[in-house]
């Protein structure tokens, strides 16, 4: 099974317990406007490779994950556009007992039998998703990525529903996301899930800036500059309490 990939990070400390080999798939449906790998979002850029492959260099890496209770995580871009190679990659890995985790941001999520049939048997072979939620408020979310956030709202309940693990991500854009109103709903959406075990905070920066522009396109955040730590304690807490 071919997959296309955009690039991959083969120590990542970040993207899930231990570490990880992390790769990055091509293609999203979401345009962030904050977003760090605009080089993602076209489904036919970055480069093909081959699930053996992609194996053959993940078990050369084999000892580091299983010395830091590590593994493999799958990224993007949106990883969940390309299902059908998640699925193999993940079945491999689960012969060798490797944990298997996803980054979302569910853009292409569809309740349709046949993203569901798809999907149920990708989360059989998942063992954490890390879902990122980017604005609780409908209309804001629209504006911020180009999409309403109804659908990845109903993925968290689907994973809520099927007691997947998730650890909820949230970029912290000053002006966009951190508004504490809509950080308190965000914490009251969150604790309606019953399958989440860590909330993390993601404070915006922009590191990836040079990518719009590279690709010609203009950066709409020009003028937001990255969260103060007061301002980030500030939503930690808020998403952390208990409402
Ligand atoms: S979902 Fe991720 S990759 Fe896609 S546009 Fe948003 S930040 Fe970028």
């Amino acid at each position: 099974m071919i997959g296309r990939i955009h690039s991959i990070e083969s120590f990542g400390t970040v993207d899930g317990p231990g570490i990880r080999y992390v790769i990055f798939m091509q293609g999203c449906l979401l345009r962030c406007q904050f977003c760090h790998n605009p080089d993602t979002w076209d489904t036919k850029g970055g480069k093909e490779i081959e699930v053996d492959e992609l194996m053959a260099d993940i078990q050369t890496y084999l000892p580091y994950m299983e010395s830091s209770n590590g593994g493999v995580t799958v990224s993007g871009g949106e990883p969940l556009l390309q299902m059908d190679f998640l699925i193999e990659l993940f079945t491999k890995c689960k012969e060798l007992d490797i944990h298997t985790a996803i980054d979302s941001s569910a853009g292409c999520f569809s309740n349709t039998p046949f993203f569901m049939k798809k999907l149920e048997k990708l989360l059989q072979l998942t063992d954490l998703i890390l879902l990122d939620l980017k604005q609780i408020d409908n209309d804001k979310h629209k504006k911020l990525t180009g999409l309403p956030n109804t659908h990845i709202l109903e993925f968290a309940r689907i994973l809520s529903d099927r007691n997947v693990p998730v650890w909820i991500r949230h970029v912290l854009v000053p002006g966009k996301t951190d508004n504490p109103e809509d950080l308190k709903r965000l914490s009251a959406f969150i604790q309606t899930l019953k399958n989440v075990q860590k909330i993390e905070v993601l404070p915006y920066h922009k590191l990836g800036v040079y990518k719009w522009e590279n690709l010609g396109l203009k950066y709409p955040l020009d003028n937001v500059e990255p969260p103060s730590e007061e301002v980030v304690r500030r939503a930690i807490d808020i998403l952390n309490a208990t409402q």
